[in-house]
């Protein structure tokens, strides 16, 4: 693992990183961008209009009605309002004391593969840290240093008992690992450094089944990213310790949603399924 763990700070740390300039912007920076941005561009301000009317008019003409965000909002929190916060005054009683999540979870952004969906999680059930492709990046107090706030609150104040990576069929951030040319050459402003956590898990997915198919390889690596997440789960020295008091249990899964099923295997890397469904 740590030889892996050694590769992966080599790949993830390319010559790229951002310049001191790019550091120094700054939210007002962004503000006078916007405004210059809008000034050049006002003079079409009266086309994008009529084309918005032109639009809600065809709507309108087929019977088709605009999606409006708020409304649907609205109508999702009173129905959980009315069918489970009013219905549940004991869980919600003791949620507004404190939580106490036996699990935290990392999932992908996916909006097909919400955990407290796929896994009934009741609120206060999982502490859940989502984003693309469900990576743990290795410890480093500077970059991702949000993830490591996350997992550094559930580990030393929730005092969680398992972490889960959870990854998934069709999985976009993985095929965009697998589609980063040889050279690492990157296209995108966040998403390809990003995904470039897992690039252990490409590499050996390239060695190892290069002559499956590219779906195949993506379907591999998929759970292969995810054990590189939980060995990089190892690098954060609180998780270590509680791994090896034996009070945190550190588990991989893949959910797959085309064929409605969902795997678990334990720290031990061999993909051996201690529960498949
Ligand atoms: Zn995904």
């Amino acid at each position: 693992m740590a030889g892996k763990f050694r590769k992966c700070l080599t790949l993830c740390c390319p010559c790229n990183h951002p310049t001191e300039d790019m550091a120094k912007n700054t939210y007002e920076d962004a503000i006078a961008g916007l405004k210059k941005l809008l000034s050049e561009k006002g003079h079409l301000e009266g086309v994008a209009a009529a084309k918005i009317k032109q639009i809600t008019a065809e709507l309108g003409a087929t019977g088709g009605e605009a999606f409006d965000p708020v409304e649907r909002m609205k109508t999702g929190f009173l129905r959980f309002k009315t069918e489970k916060f009013v219905k549940n005054p004991t869980l919600y009683g003791e949620l507004a004391k404190g939580q106490s999540p036996k699990f935290m979870v990392f999932a992908c952004s996916d909006s097909r593969v919400c955990p407290s969906h796929i896994l009934d999680f009741q609120p206060g059930e999982a502490f859940v840290v989502r984003n693309i492709a469900n990576m743990v990046p290795p410890y480093d107090k500077i970059k991702h240093s949000g993830v490591g706030a996350a997992i550094e609150y559930a580990v030393l104040h929730l005092k969680v008992e398992n972490i889960v990576v959870i990854g998934h069929s069709c999985c976009g951030g993985i095929k965009g690992l697998m589609s980063i040319p040889d050279d690492g050459t990157t296209a995108s402003d966040f998403i390809e450094q990003w995904v470039k956590i897992c690039m252990p898990a490409k590499s050996k997915v390239k060695s190892e089944a290069s002559k499956l198919s590219f779906a195949e390889q993506c379907t591999n690596c998929e759970k292969e990213a995810v054990n590189v997440s939980l060995g990089n789960l190892f690098t954060y020295p609180f998780v270590r310790e509680a791994v090896l008091k034996n009070i945190l249990a550190l588990k991989g899964a893949h959910y797959n949603f085309v064929n409605g099923t969902f795997e678990v295997w334990s720290i031990d890397f061999n993909l051996s399924t201690s529960l498949s469904v």
